[in-house]
């Protein structure tokens, strides 16, 4: 057995990745797997299942014995009910963006206002809609689908994270389900919940012989998909930030203060001792794809002199409406008007996104949350180099490309803590 590796594995919405790395970061071996043809919902639960399992066997055997812990990510609020007894799926998966509408009066009834709850989308109104439903089951679980991937591999019900449990409800504040959660007659079903990346158990006999796995090789608590993304840039101080720039804006930043606002879709997600809060707008790449092809964008970036600020003056969005950090859903576009040089209508609409990149990060301190101090980037923007310049002019702070940003590479880091404290 050599150094000991850390493996992380991401399941996000077209495929799923893996990350296997050293102590000091390094990577050792890297894969993916797109999920199998799916019709229906039970269908999803296999192709997770064997992209997990093709994913193991991708791993090149000599790495395997020195595989020391495993975490997972999953798309937040992708629910699974499983029957304790067996194993059996009972009901689900619910995926992360199904909506139960006829849930929401129920859930709004019983939770705060504007509780991030509140959402014909969160795992509360899928939860809610399946009792209603079914009338329930006494030996009923909820699992996330990180939270099921893991279990797959240590065997233990009823085990998940303060990061994939925040949308069934669970206040990270107090570290507890709130007591109007706990008096509803399905609260049996929640699971317990540790920190993301706290040590599960050992992985189950069966798949450590067939995969060649060691003895010691523990499993750990995982989190959500943007999660494990903004881990992977290791970058945790307060007033730190991610900016993901690909078909939306969507920053994230560390914050000694939670802060969190229904109106503007801002939340906060536990992040040991701080918080990480974040706002996503509807403009980004999307925009300047429906204008330029990326090969377009790179040749036009050229003649961008990001030195100078452009004067135009734009609120490009791909349609109406927009949420952070103007909420606003009848906001309309503004990409006029177009100057005859491509470049210069590049120049202001990169420009403009930049604004709001920076009005972003003002409302968030206008919340209550840590000044932003340094960006990291993320996404298919972060690869220009003209573009990071002219957000660092607009926004003040140095703004760098982020070295890593697959959730795979997040979760391989929880797999490392995790081993850390399993000691
Ligand atoms: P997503 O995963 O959100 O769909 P990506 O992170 O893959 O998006 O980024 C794709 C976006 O990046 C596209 O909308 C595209 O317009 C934008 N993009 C690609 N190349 C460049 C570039 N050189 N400059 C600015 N934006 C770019």
């Amino acid at each position: 057995v050599g150094t000991p590796l850390y493996l992380g594995i991401d399941f996000g919405t077209s495929g799923a990745r893996y990350a296997l790395i050293d102590k000091q970061g390094t990577i050792y071996s890297e894969g993916k797997r797109a999920y199998a043809h799916v019709g229906n919902a039970t269908d999803w639960a296999r192709s997770w299942r064997e992209a997990l399992f093709n994913l193991l066997s991708d791993i090149p055997p000599v790495h395997r014995p020195s595989i020391s812990a495993i975490s997972i990510d999953g798309t937040s609020a992708t629910t699974l009910i499983v029957d304790s007894k067996n194993g059996e799926l009972l009901a689900g998966p619910f995926l992360y963006n199904e909506s139960f509408p006829e849930a929401l009066p129920v859930v709004e009834s019983i939770a705060p206002a504007n509780h991030t709850v509140c959402s014909g989308s969160s795992t509360l109104c899928k939860i809610v809609s399946w009792w209603s439903s079914s009338g329930g089951a006494d030996s009923a679980v909820l699992m996330h689908q990180s939270d099921w991937l893991l279990w797959l591999l240590h065997g233990q019900y009823g085990v998940s994270d303060y990061n994939n449990t925040l949308k069934v409800g669970y206040d990270p504040e107090i570290d507890a389900y709130p007591s109007w959660l706990m008096s509803q007659p399905y609260s049996h079903i929640l699971p317990s919940v540790r920190a993301p990346g706290a040590p599960i158990g050992t992985v189950k006999e069966d798949v450590r012989s067939q995969y060649g796995l060691s003895e010691n090789c523990v499993v750990c608590a995982g989190t959500t998909d943007s999660i494990a993304a903004f881990l992977a840039a290791r970058t945790t101080e307060p007033g730190r930030a991610v900016t993901s720039l690909g078909s939306t804006l969507a920053i994230k930043l560390v914050s000694k203060i939670r802060v969190d606002d229904a109106r503007f879709g801002v939340y906060s997600h536990r992040l040991d001792d701080t918080w990480l809060v974040g706002g996503a707008s509807n403009t980004g790449g999307a925009v300047l794809r429906q204008l330029f092809t990326d090969d377009q964008l790179v040749a036009l970036s050229k003649d961008i002199d990001s030195s100078v600020p452009s004067p135009l003056d734009y609120y490009p969005l791909p349609k109406k409406g927009e949420r952070f950090p103007v909420s606003d859903p009848n906001m309309m576009p503004r990409l006029q008007p177009r100057p005859e040089s491509d470049a210069e209508y590049l120049h202001g609409i990169l420009e403009s996104i930049a604004r709001i990149e920076a009005n972003g990060y003002n409302l968030l301190k206008e919340l209550g949350a840590s000044a932003v101090e340094e960006v990291f980037t993320a996404g298919g923007g972060a690869q220009n180099e003209k573009w990071i310049s002219i957000r660092g002019r607009v926004l003040g702070v140095p703004v760098r490309k982020a070295e890593q940003t697959e959730a795979a590479y997040g979760a391989a880091l929880l797999a490392l803590k995790g081993a850390t404290k399993a000691g």
